[in-house]
């Protein structure tokens, strides 16, 4: 499939595009060369205006960019109404923290006079044209955590985005246009994958950020690593959420099941491994598998709607692959396991929990892109230290217990860029993201993530 919008919950092809041609794609990288000498010199207040009107066209357009999201990727109606929200606040929280986070920062006089300077601090200066490779779980999001930094910081960007949410791609270049930012500094490019090697390698071409699969980011690190040039990268995920003795039992249940199906399960921070302790396993399996199958599949656009379909027929045939690998090697299916009956049309999975996993089973350490939970017990908080820590992925991590000795145990041992204590793992604006091993490195939003795509200047007087 080219680059097209393919409503997941019916599979209808709803509209195809033609992929920019060679010339298209190089008019608009001198277009983004250009931008960025004007943009790099404008001053923090410019920029917040320019950021706070495209964060007040999106409040404004936001019912109508909810349903594009919908109608591409298949999540409820609501989440992406939510999404479209978190991605204003996120706009607003840039435009007024972004000259504070990049304010010059002065050494100790001690070092200045050591280094026999009268004067010296570092500035945090743009680096210049930045591609963004996105995917299409959170459209808009990812987007936006990635955009607003950059702008901020005096940056432009170059939109990659999904092959199968283009309109979405559209409608943020359209938003950045209508809030004034002058033609090139933000651009989306319809283009596929393989396309992206040739503009990484061209020299206007200054950072990379990438997030989505661990062989889409292999590929483009691989060829940023060839060229010496800077990457984010925020792959996959398979977040660890331990539940211990002391917990709060009804809370962690309820979080599990939100943390497991939001957007259907295809988040890199959902939580996907559910560790717990032999004393309250047998509850907590009871309550979580019954609320998992309670839970309402079925039109994304309709309310009351929990789990939409999956956003791909590749996506839910990975998912089935896993599932029923680890049924073959002995794991029982205590909810779901298959297609939801009554949905034929459409790339419906009914939200799946299962035990009995071993590490034989790809899903011990594999990410599972849909609404499957696999369920571990634990002797004891070594043990679930170490089964939380038995996967190639370190993203984020979450756990339950009252204990602050076992807390304070579990955020020095959880090895994941997150730990989060009797709650889920969800991203925010004030707060740094991204993972460690497989999951990735540097870090998105607060000021880790604008400072990634600086040139931290050091300015020396004699
Ligand atoms: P991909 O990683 O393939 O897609 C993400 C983005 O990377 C898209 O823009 C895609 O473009 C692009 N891309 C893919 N391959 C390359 C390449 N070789 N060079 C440059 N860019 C590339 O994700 P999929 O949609 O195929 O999902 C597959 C799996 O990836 C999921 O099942 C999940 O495990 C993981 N994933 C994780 C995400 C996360 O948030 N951590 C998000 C999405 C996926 P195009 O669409 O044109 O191929």
């Amino acid at each position: 499939m080219g680059i097209a919008t393919v409503n997941p919950a019916t599979g209808e092809t709803l509209r195809t595009y033609d992929a920019l041609t060679d010339p298209e794609v190089e008019e608009r990288l001198a277009r983004a060369e250009e931008a960025f000498a004007h943009h790099r010199r404008t001053g923090f207040p410019q920029r917040a205006g320019l950021l706070r009107r495209a964060a007040d066209l999106l409040e404004a357009d936001l019912e109508e960019v909810a349903r594009t999201v919908t109608t591409e990727m298949g999540k409820p109606l609501p989440a992406a109404r939510a999404e479209a929200a978190k991605c204003v606040k996120a706009m607003r929280w840039y435009a007024e923290h972004a000259e504070a986070e990049l304010a010059d920062e002065e050494p100790r006089p001690e070092d200045v006079r050591d280094s026999g300077g009268s004067r010296a601090f570092v500035r945090y200066r743009p680096l210049g044209v930045v591609l963004a490779v996105m995917p299409w779980n959170f459209p808009l999001w990812q987007v936006v955590r990635f955009a607003a930094p950059a702008l901020m910081a005096g940056n432009v960007g170059l939109l990659k985005h999904a092959s199968n949410v283009p309109q979405t791609a559209l409608y943020l270049e359209d938003l950045f246009r209508r809030a004034g930012y002058p033609p090139g500094c933000f651009q989306t490019l319809l283009v596929g994958s393989g396309k992206i090697e040739d503009i990484l390698r061209d020299p206007r071409v200054a950072a990379a950020t990438l997030t989505g699969s661990e062989p889409a980011g292999r590929a483009v690190a691989s060829v940023a690593g060839d060229e010496i040039m800077k990457t984010v990268l925020e792959l996959g995920g398979s977040d660890p959420f331990v539940v211990l003795p002391s917990a709060d039992l009804d809370g962690a249940v309820g979080t599990a099941v939100t943390a497991r199906v939001q957007n259907a399960g295809q988040s890199c921070i959902a939580a996907k491994r559910f560790i717990v302790h032999t004393e309250v396993y047998d509850a907590f399996a009871e309550r979580f598998t019954a609320r998992m199958d309670a839970l309402t599949v079925g039109d994304p656009m309709a309310d009351g709607t929990d789990v939409g379909p999956l956003s791909s027929e590749q996506g839910r045939a990975d998912v089935e692959e896993l599932v029923a690998d680890a049924t073959a090697k002995g794991a029982r299916v205590l909810c779901g396991g298959g297609r939801p009956k009554g949905l034929d049309r459409g790339w419906y999975y009914a939200p799946t929990v299962l035990a009995g996993i071993t590490p034989d089973m790809r899903i011990h350490h594999e990410e599972a892109f849909g609404p499957v939970a696999t369920l571990y017990r634990a002797a004891d908080l070594d043990e679930a230290v170490d089964l939380a820590n038995d996967t190639p992925f370190g993203l984020s991590s979450n756990a339950w217990t009252r204990d602050t000795a076992e807390q304070e145990r579990l955020v020095d041992d959880l090895r994941a860029g997150g730990v989060y204590i009797n709650g889920m793992t969800a991203s925010h604006p004030g707060m740094p993201f991204g993972g460690t091993k497989r999951s990735g490195y540097g870090r998105e939003l607060a000021g880790h993530g604008i400072r990634e795509f600086c040139n931290v200047t050091t300015v020396w007087f004699g």
